[in-house]
């Protein structure tokens, strides 16, 4: 545990990487640590239509790949290691993981954030047995058959659009009107226009039906007339928003009551030399060029503050 890097960076996703690649070509000493798969959060996503320049063969995947060869290319250490504690206080911040424990100089964290569940009767039993959370991963599974997927924002019909060309039918179901829709227009004219896609407004899903350990269909319930109904599909995907990745650092760094963490517009959170990036920060647009772009200014600002504390 001698060495001490430079920056360490929590999170493998976009902002991690983006934040990675700013920092080791500025020569610093960089480590990232992610515990899953890297990448994050965008490589649930299969069209990333609105990431400048991926017009081909450009999915979540490919382009997370991409950026992590890239920030390895400019000789960013890597490891996959579960972070269970951090001391963030003094110039020497420390990051206790499962397998060993690491030390820095700065810190950005870039945990990203985690599915919210939809909150109906047999959500968790019923989880990879037709409750899911991914439509990239599992979509394959619901090939002709009938699909519902629960929101109304960006991530609902995207991925409405996407599990189309699996499914043979999908059924958006949003707790609110037509007009409440948050998703951009373009999406919602594609789904709209999409015969395999229809709506259902005013509605939420009261239970999963458990059909032996496999969901059986919905029951939901119109909010407007009170009226049950059992709704047949074989797949439900849940896309209702996500909550931020940032238990650990509760307590000690700065953030809104939903843990969101409070940084200002150079990444700076309230502890000197800790910075936070991407859809861990509290912000109002979480997409994967805000992220990269979060991580671009906290690498930067890392940088700046090692040169200030020289
Ligand atoms: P959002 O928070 O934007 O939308 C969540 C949706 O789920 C809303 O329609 C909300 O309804 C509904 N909802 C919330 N809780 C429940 C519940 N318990 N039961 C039923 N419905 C519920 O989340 P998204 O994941 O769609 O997007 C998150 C961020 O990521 C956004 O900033 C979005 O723009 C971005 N994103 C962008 C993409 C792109 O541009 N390609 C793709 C995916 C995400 P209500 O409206 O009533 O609150």
């Amino acid at each position: 545990m001698s060495k001490i890097f430079d920056t360490i960076i929590i999170g493998g996703g976009p902002a991690g990487l983006s934040a990675g690649l700013y920092a080791a070509r500025s020569k610093m000493d960089t480590l990232i640590i992610e515990r899953a798969k890297f990448g994050g959060q965008a490589t649930t996503t299969d069209e990333l239509e609105n990431y400048p320049g991926s017009i081909e063969d450009c999915t979540g995947t490919t382009l997370s790949e991409r950026m992590r060869k890239q920030a390895e290319e400019f000789g960013v250490n890597f490891t996959k290691d579960t972070v269970t504690k951090v001391e963030l206080e003094g110039d020497v911040k420390t990051v206790i993981c499962n397998n060993e424990t690491y030390q820095a100089k700065t810190i950005i964290i870039a945990t990203g954030a985690t599915p919210r569940l939809g909150g109906f009767k047999n959500e968790i039993e019923l989880r990879g047995k037709g409750v899911s959370y991914c439509a990239t991963c599992d979509a394959d599974f619901f090939t002709e058959l009938d699909i519902a997927v629960i929101g109304g924002g960006d991530s609902a019909i995207t991925e409405a659009i996407y599990l189309s060309k699996f499914g043979e039918t999908v059924t958006v179901i949003y707790r609110k009107g037509k007009e409440n829709l948050r998703a951009a227009k373009s999406l919602l004219e594609k789904a709209f226009n999409n015969p395999k896609i229809n709506f259902v407004f005013d509605t939420v899903v009261e239970e999963a039906i458990d059909n032996d350990g496999i969901l059986g269909g919905l029951m939901v319930k119109n909010t407007k007339t009170g009226e049950v109904s059992k709704l047949a599909v074989d797949g439900c995907f849940v896309f209702v928003g996500y909550n931020p990745i940032s238990e650990l650092f509760r307590g000690t760094v700065n953030m809104t009551e939903r843990g969101d963490i409070i940084t200002d517009e150079n990444m700076k959170t309230n502890i000197p030399g800790v910075f936070a990036a991407g859809d861990v920060r509290e912000k109002t647009l979480r997409q994967v060029i805000t992220a990269a772009a979060d991580g671009a200014i906290a690498a930067t600002q890392a940088e700046h503050y090692i040169e200030n504390h020289k």
